[in-house]
């Protein structure tokens, strides 16, 4: 044995089921892929592990000629900031679709940094595209921002539709895909997504820490004219990955090394194949939980498969359900919908049908313990 080695204890670790909407619950190997020799993230073996993390989140968008990777050290929040204060100038206005808690973030955001913006639709009402192409009509705007899977109700927002008629009307959109991007097929080249951001912990079942925008070449010039933001600045964070394989500022070293191992694993069971995964663990939740007696909160037409937004109008407490639960090694989540009383579960991690199954047995049995 080399003197330097360092033997790391081989640990078992319970492998919780997290029905929160991200961080998510994680494979084994990904957990262990962050367990290496510390390393400076200016050396060239480091940036092989950045350069490999962009080129498999094109290959999971299907886009490897027409768009670009910026990756950033946050939660997802850093990207959806990092896209508003690179991307818009100040004479632009912007029209943020906010049909639910993580659109309204974009609105916020804005706010702060005094960016001129429009909101349309209200918080669950799905998208009508004729009074998106009204609104864009009756106005000058220079970028539409959307949810794709909008994580506070579980509706999947029509982006084909919206893309396409974006495109015709000459707006850039921006797509916040935060939970759905590595479990839901979003196709480059037949979507036509100027700006989509997504992180590290939710579909792609890497561990907190990384944030990332995927932006189509034709944006360069706006984002070089419009930087507002120093730390957040998409071009910047693009340009040293690109010319040095480098982040411009410390990178969460062993975040990344986990991250890498996500993706390859993604592309290994092929987003088509975890979206079928998915949707299978959702509509076996979904049955469950209505069985139960639940109310789901959206139409089922609207529905991601990814999160179930359930009323808590049975007789029971939400807190003591779920410390029942969490004791049981299972994390459900409270809602954030206005004048609603809700609480959320999403299938979102590394969980297949036994998961799901042992779920429901265990929240069966909270409720005889209650009757
Ligand atoms: C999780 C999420 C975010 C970002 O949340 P962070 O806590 O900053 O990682 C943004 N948008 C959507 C749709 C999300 O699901």
């Amino acid at each position: 044995m080399n003197k330097r080695e360092q033997i790391i204890e081989g640990r078992s670790i319970e492998r919780k089921i997290l029905l929160n909407p991200g961080p998510a619950t994680t494979a084994a190997s990904v957990k262990l892929a962050q367990c290496v020799p510390d390393i400076c993230p200016r050396e060239k073996e480091f940036g092989e592990v950045l350069q490999s993390i962009c080129d498999g989140l094109l290959k999971i968008g299907k886009a490897t000629n027409s768009h670009k990777v910026a990756l950033f050290a946050s939660s997802g929040t850093g990207a959806m900031e990092a896209v508003l204060s690179s991307a818009v100038g100040n004479t632009n206005r912007i029209l943020i679709l906010t049909n639910g808690a993580y659109s309204l973030r974009f609105a916020e955001i804005s706010k702060c940094m005094g960016i001129q913006y429009d909101t349309l639709f209200d918080f669950g009402e799905y998208p009508s595209l004729d009074r998106l192409k009204k609104q864009l009509s009756s106005k000058s705007y220079s970028h539409v921002v959307m949810i794709h899977h909008e994580t506070s109700t579980g509706m999947l927002n029509p982006l084909e539709d919206i893309s396409e008629l974006c495109s015709d009307m000459r707006v850039r959109l921006i797509v916040d895909a935060m939970s759905s991007f590595g479990a839901y097929p979003i196709d480059f080249s037949t979507y036509k997504i100027d700006y989509l951001i997504s992180s590290s912990n939710k579909c792609i079942h890497g561990l907190a820490g990384l944030s990332f925008v995927i932006f189509h070449e034709s944006c360069i010039p706006e984002l070089k004219a419009n930087a507002r933001g120093y730390y957040f600045n998409v071009f910047e964070q693009w340009n040293a990955l690109r010319t040095k394989k480098q982040m411009r500022f410390t990178s969460p070293v062993q975040v990344c090394y986990a991250f890498k191992k996500a993706v390859e694993e993604t592309l290994i069971e092929s987003v088509e194949k975890r979206r079928e995964r998915y949707t299978n663990n959702w509509q076996l939740l979904y049955n469950g939980m209505i069985a139960l007696g639940f109310r789901n909160f959206l139409k089922p037409e609207y529905e991601s498969n990814i999160l179930l937004a359930l009323h808590m109008d049975l007789d029971f407490d939400f807190n003591g359900f779920h410390d029942f639960l969490f004791e049981r090694g299972i994390t459900i989540y409270p809602g954030v919908i206005p004048q609603s009383n809700t609480f959320r579960v999403a299938i979102i991690g590394d969980l297949y049908k036994k998961d799901i199954e042992f779920v429901l047995h265990e929240m069966g049995r909270y409720f005889d313990t209650i009757s």
